[in-house]
């Protein structure tokens, strides 16, 4: 390819992604019910991930494969640092629940709304009366099946009067000359705030992978779906084909995972049984050190690997 060419090609494809960045950038996703994410600005492609691994310049928009098959080789084998070379700028509007566990993640830049030096935002997170969940019985900090209907109806009535009365005494205090920093000590956590929030591609997808998984809170995993799907995807489609195989689509296999695997295989083998296999036949196969346990989870972990793989029975109902 002539030097002509090659640079009418790259002068092309930078004017396709600044339109496509221009498209994205500050339009709203919304998220929860006064919530939002969008992109203010963005430093790199996919290739700058390419272009920082093999430390050179000029590739353009030639070797795409090859382009894709370092990515997701990079991505595979945990290189984390091609992926710091992209950067990523969004303003989020976010329930101060949800912040305090996003602000958690130390690798990003963040300038917040301030309280102190501004009313603080009049709006609070709700919760419609089917959205209430209840305390979920195997996982501690998580969330069980939704609430009755009725039992919704009430808690919601009780979270508007709530969060009525507060914003009143809030408002009362600040007619009264009391210091912002002070009259706000008593908002809910529903509080909606506003930041700006930038971080690399390396660490955004470390955020992603946590917050995304079905062990996050719910609200948090709706922000994180709406960042990776509406926001991440369309900017960086080769990084974010990688990311949902090798890390959010992927199954972890611990060494004795791998033994449960090689103990059921062998055991039905000679029993010249097939997949998917009975709990029992789990149970005679898994790893030593669960077996004086009554409850473990670690073999309840791996017992719903072993069922998204296909090898064990779906627990009934
Ligand atoms: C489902 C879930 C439940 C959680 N529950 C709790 C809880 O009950 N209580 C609680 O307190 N937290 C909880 N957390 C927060 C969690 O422990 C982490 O603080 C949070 O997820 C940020 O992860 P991180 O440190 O890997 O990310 P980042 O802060 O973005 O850091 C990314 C990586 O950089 C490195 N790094 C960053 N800063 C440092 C540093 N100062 N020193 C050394 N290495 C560093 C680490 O390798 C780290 O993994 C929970 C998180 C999740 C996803």
């Amino acid at each position: 390819m002539s030097q002509e060419t090659l640079a009418s090609e790259i002068r092309q494809s930078a004017l396709e992604r600044n339109a496509q960045v221009e498209s994205l950038r500050w339009k709203k996703f919304s998220v929860l019910d006064d919530g939002f994410v969008c992109l203010v600005d963005v430093m790199g492609d996919d290739s700058s991930i390419v272009q920082a691994a093999r430390v050179s310049y000029g590739e353009g928009t030639k070797k795409v494969s090859d382009d894709r098959t370092l990515i997701r080789y990079l991505l595979r084998h945990r290189h984390t640092t091609p992926f710091e070379m992209a950067e990523i700028k969004f303003l989020v509007r976010v329930p101060m629940d949800c912040w305090r566990q996003w602000v958690r993640h130390r690798t990003a830049n963040i300038n917040e709304y301030s309280t102190r030096y501004s009313l603080a935002i009049a709006a609070a997170q709700t919760t419609d009366p089917g959205e209430w969940r209840t305390q979920a019985e195997s996982n501690r900090q998580g969330s069980g099946d939704a609430l009755p209907a009725d039992l919704g109806q009430r808690l919601t009535q009780e979270e508007a009067e709530l969060q009525a009365k507060i914003r009143d005494v809030y408002q009362s205090r600040i007619s009264s000359g009391v210091a912002r920093e002070q009259a706000r000590k008593d908002l809910p956590l529903a509080t909606y705030t506003e930041a700006y929030w930038k971080i690399d591609l390396h660490n955004l997808l470390h955020f992603l992978a946590l917050r995304m998984d079905s062990h996050a809170q719910l609200e948090i995993r709706q922000y994180a779906t709406t960042l990776g799907e509406q926001i991440v995807a369309p900017l960086f489609p080769i990084v974010w084909e990688a990311f949902l195989d090798y890390r959010m689509q992927s199954t972890f296999l611990t060494r004795l995972d791998s033994g449960v695997i090689q103990r059921l295989t062998a055991n039905a083998a000679a029993a010249g049984t097939a997949p998917p296999f009975s709990d029992d036949a789990f149970i005679a196969a898994q790893d030593p050190t669960w077996i004086a346990l009554n409850r473990s989870r670690e073999r309840d972990e791996c017992r719903s690997k072993l069922q998204r793989l296909g090898l064990l029975a779906q627990a009934q109902e």
